[in-house]
């Protein structure tokens, strides 16, 4: 079995989610943890971080030299946005491919990816949502979209995300305004007492609420409103492991893909 492994190198492996993802690799029958980078656990054991990592796997805080020694099929990313754009870059470099779950990205990021993507002619996946339940959230948000005139989307993280909107909602937006075809209704502003109050804009013109506070993982709540009736769209987390199978999928079946494939819902 051993030969027939995928081996993968894991970046941002000591943070909160790198440790999740490295848990569920180092359990998974057909998957084998070669390298793990990250400069906050430089030098340290991974398994000081995953106690079901193997033994012999050292934190490295040098990417491109962990590249090159641990020659891994797949880079997993799950970082920071200041760093990911320069990791990927690194990865398709070497010719491994990549499954990012750093959210953050803007579009000029995503069309610099698809480029090196092609002249490399080696693979990456980016999911802003890893969650099978979040996808299909998104999924549903955009069929009622179709529908109701008006819709806001409240999203809540824990205090640590440094991003926000959350990369979830605004793709959540994006689908729900391909489905729509036609703005939605807009409320008068002009009267808020508090700048910022009724949340920020998207380019589709729906608003996006941000809550930051401990006690949350990641959820979504999709509010749309019609005449005497409101229907709400919500998903919760209540752990991080909600994102690994997702993420065994996206490397399970990245080496079948050309290109840049962006978003789960691609692959499921
Ligand atoms: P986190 O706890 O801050 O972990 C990120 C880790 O990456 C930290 O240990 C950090 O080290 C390390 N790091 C920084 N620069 C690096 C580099 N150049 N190479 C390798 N590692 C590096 O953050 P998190 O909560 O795990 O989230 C990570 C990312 O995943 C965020 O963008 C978040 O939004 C995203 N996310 C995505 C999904 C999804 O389903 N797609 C789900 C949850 C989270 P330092 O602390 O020393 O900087």
């Amino acid at each position: 079995m051993a030969d027939e492994q995928l081996h993968i190198l894991v970046s941002g492996a000591c943070g909160r989610m790198g440790r999740f993802v490295a848990a569920g690799i180092a359990e998974a029958p057909d998957m084998q943890i070669v390298g793990a980078v990250d400069p906050a656990g430089q030098g340290r054991l991974l398994t000081e971080f995953v106690s079901s990592a193997p033994a012999d796997i050292t934190v490295s805080g040098h990417l491109v030299a962990t590249l090159e020694e641990s020659q891994p099929q797949i880079m997993v990313d799950f970082t920071a946005p200041a760093v990911v754009m320069g990791n990927i870059e690194a990865a398709l470099d070497a010719g491994v491919a990549c499954v990012v779950g750093t959210t953050g990205l803007s579009a000029t990021d995503l069309q610099v990816v698809a480029k090196m993507c092609t002249s490399k002619q080696v693979p990456c996946l980016i999911a802003p949502n890893f969650s099978i339940g979040a996808n299909m959230m998104m999924k549903f948000a955009a069929q009622a979209a179709e529908v109701f005139d008006y819709a806001e989307i409240i999203e809540r993280h824990h205090e640590g995300k440094v991003d926000a909107p959350s990369g979830t909602a605004l793709t959540t937006a994006e689908m729900m305004s391909a489905a729509r075809r036609k703005p939605l209704q807009e409320v008068p502003t002009k009267h808020d007492k508090l700048p910022g109050s009724r949340g920020g804009v998207t380019d589709e013109r729906l608003r996006i609420h941000s809550l930051r506070m401990p006690g949350y993982v990641a959820n979504q709540e999709v509010v749309l409103g019609g005449t005497g009736e409101v229907l709400k769209i919500e998903h919760i987390t209540t752990s991080r492991e909600c994102f690994i199978p997702g993420v065994l999928l996206a490397i399970r079946k990245i080496l079948q893909f050309e290109g840049l494939v962006y978003g789960l819902e691609k692959i499921l």
